[in-house]
């Protein structure tokens, strides 16, 4: 379960309305049940049950089980899709590994505002699901000009994988285990996918890699996840 407060701290917390409803109603825990606490700071914490109401849970903390992990280098931009398929995305990136999490907008993008709360709830319910005990890093939106305007001020020598349907149609594999070891960054386009200017710009710039994912036009969520998969299974665990 993640939660705020310091976990190094305190003998024992409470827990507000939202949590305490889920472990007391949901997950059924009661007096003496253990769970395993993260606050993204102070790795993981083994906690009992002191009190269950389904109002407010008290929780007494046991020992720390385990150390913190860093926080994972890869940076994950992508055109924000409409609802399902964002929620799937944000929990995707999460479980593969993302360290920052960077909607891009895009000339095609069709979803503008985003609720940025509810991206950061998803994020720590994917860190709870798979035991990442550092949440990654949910940016604000910003605009695909200003990201290749700001990345080499930002990012320095991130090289950005570009996920690009119309690269050349070689095998990404040889492109991403070549980058090993360096910090990379990947992204991926809009349901509408970039329009042709937006493209030549991305292509223009140094820090770009293109790299094609097959010869099929996959869905925007689909890239996404075979992005992610092929940038672990070559480059592996950048943490
Ligand atoms: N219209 C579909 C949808 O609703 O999702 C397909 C959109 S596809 C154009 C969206 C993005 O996925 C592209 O901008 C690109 O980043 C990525 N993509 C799709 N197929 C790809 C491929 N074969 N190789 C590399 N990237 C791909």
């Amino acid at each position: 379960l993640h939660i705020e407060p310091d976990l190094a701290a305190n003998a024992q917390l409470t827990l507000g309305k939202d949590q305490s409803l889920y472990l007391a109603a949901v997950l059924r825990k009661s007096v003496g049940d253990e769970v395993v606490l993260f606050n993204g700071r102070d790795g993981a914490w083994l906690a009992r049950l002191a009190s269950d109401s389904k109002k407010s849970v008290t929780l007494d903390l046991v020992e720390q089980i385990a150390p913190q992990t860093p926080v994972s280098d890869l940076w994950y931009g992508f055109a924000p899709l409409k609802t399902e398929r964002l929620d799937y995305v944000v929990q995707k990136a999460v479980e593969m590994g993302a360290g920052v999490i960077q909607p891009v907008l895009t000339k095609f993008t069709q979803v503008s505002r985003l609720k940025h709360e509810k991206l950061v709830a998803n994020a720590i319910e994917a860190a709870e699901q798979c035991e990442v005990l550092s949440v990654p890093r949910v940016a604000a939106e910003i605009t695909l000009d200003r990201l290749i305007d700001g990345w080499a001020t930002e990012q320095g020598e991130r090289k950005l994988i570009l996920a690009d349907e119309s690269a050349a149609s070689a095998s990404p594999l040889e492109t991403l285990t070549a980058l090993r070891g360096q910090p990379i960054g990947v992204l991926i386009g809009p349901e509408g996918g970039f329009s042709d200017d937006e493209r030549m710009k991305l292509r223009a710039q140094n820090f770009v890699i293109p790299v094609s994912l097959g010869p099929r036009i996959l869905r925007a969520d689909t890239a996404a996840v075979a992005a992610l998969a092929v940038i672990q299974a070559t480059i592996g665990d950048w943490r």
